[in-house]
């Protein structure tokens, strides 16, 4: 966030700020990281369906994972190949599922056996056939917070286990519905890449049971899940992932003909979005300094729902002065909203602040719009996008 200040002096906030160069790299990246396996790497629009974000990724040549049937909608209108589009999802209504089938879109992932029922009916009644790719739960802990963890069986995604031959039955007697694969995902923010190894394990062991039963099942998606370094967005800006497909080629036992396909949202997006706030008001209290922001929960969510860690940090003039000699203060960094988990951090150390300060709190291009509300009658957001 070199630089920036300038720009963004004479802009409204709160606002969120978008590195569209940094964006563009990080899917070039990714994507070149995949290609080396003839790995496939589908965006979830879910981390971040901003149009002009929207627009960049589709035209990388990736494809895009849907959960709703206006994801789907917009994701085509922004670009992505419909053919290249998996839709994802406990509770698909029949109105999405029609709009899933009237765009012939990859597969569908299929969470259970009553949804594999609705969509073998609706698919016949337009004459489609469905792509099915069941979502099975691996039991794989992804060793984040419980709040994102989706791999275990306590968790509501994914067949259960005892309903799996049931499903294939189904898949079997319908002329509506193909099997095209397996569908996996564990959590999200996962930094230890021993859960994907775990997780690669469990993936062969179900690989083979199909196998063995005499089904070809052409996709394997291993989900996403990958996670970022929130503590130094400008040190790793771009996760690691060579070392993440890495750790696939070396531990998945693919079948003939088998492609692998990921689901990425946060690595894809988190880093190259910025929410930027001004201090409205600084509070000295007998223990504690207070910044008061014109940002809050309502326009970045994740802190105040899973304790996440965002770096903050002051836009300060170009000419840096030397480290040392800024004097530094802690502060609670908090929004405006009527509610005590409405703060960005505590005890943070920065230099003394004054009204009217900008402050960059980093890495929240990946679920913060998207999450933004109008609790509070707060005000639609302002954008800045660095082209
Ligand atoms: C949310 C989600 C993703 C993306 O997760 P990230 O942690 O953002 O990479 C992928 N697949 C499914 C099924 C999801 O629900």
């Amino acid at each position: 966030m070199e630089n920036v200040r300038e720009e963004l002096q004479n802009q409204s906030t709160p606002l969120y700020y978008y590195d569209l160069p940094l964006l563009r790299e990080t899917v070039n990246v990714a994507k070149n990281a995949a290609d080396r396996y003839g790995y496939k790497i589908h965006y979830a629009i879910k981390a971040n369906n901003n149009s002009r974000i929207l627009e960049e990724i589709s035209q990388l040549g990736v494809g895009a994972d849907c959960v709703s049937g206006a994801e789907i909608a917009l994701a085509i209108e922004k670009g992505f190949q419909p053919a290249e589009v998996v839709f994802a999802g406990v509770g698909k209504t029949d109105k999405e599922i029609q709009l899933a089938l009237e765009n012939d879109i990859l597969a569908f992932n299929v969470e259970s056996v009553q949804e594999i029922g609705v969509i073998s009916e609706i698919a016949s009644s337009l004459g489609k056939v469905a792509n099915i790719a069941l979502r099975i739960n691996p039991n794989v802990d992804a060793k984040t917070h419980h709040y994102i963890t989706t791999g275990l069986d306590e968790n509501k995604f994914g067949i259960m286990m005892h309903e799996l031959d049931t499903c294939l039955e189904i898949i079997e007697n319908h002329a509506s519905l193909s099997l095209v694969g397996l569908h996996f995902h564990v959590g999200s923010q996962i930094t230890d890449l021993n859960v994907y190894k775990r997780l690669c394990v469990k993936v062969n062991e179900w690989n083979a049971y199909f196998y063995d039963r005499g089904y070809t099942v052409p996709i394997l998606n291993l989900g996403g899940g990958l996670g970022i370094n929130y503590m130094e967005p400008d040190e790793e800006s771009i996760v690691n992932f060579s070392n993440f497909f890495y750790l696939f080629h070396q531990f998945l036992e693919l079948k003939p003909g088998q492609e692998v396909h990921f689901e990425l949202g946060r690595s894809i997006v988190a880093n190259c979005g910025s929410l930027i706030s001004r201090v409205l008001y600084i509070k000295n209290g007998l223990k504690k300094n207070f910044a008061i922001l014109d940002a809050g929960m309502t326009e970045l969510l994740r802190p105040a729902l899973y304790q996440a860690y965002h770096k903050v940090e002051l836009l300060q003039e170009d000419k840096q002065i030397e480290e040392e000699e800024i004097s530094k203060v802690r502060y609670d960094i908090v929004g405006p909203i009527c509610e005590s988990s409405d703060c960005f951090g505590k005890d943070v150390l920065l230099p003394e602040l004054i009204r009217g300060d900008l402050i960059a709190i980093r890495s929240a291009g990946a679920y913060g719009e998207v999450m933004s509300s109008r609790y509070n009658l707060r005000q639609p957001l302002n954008y800045f996008y660095k082209e």
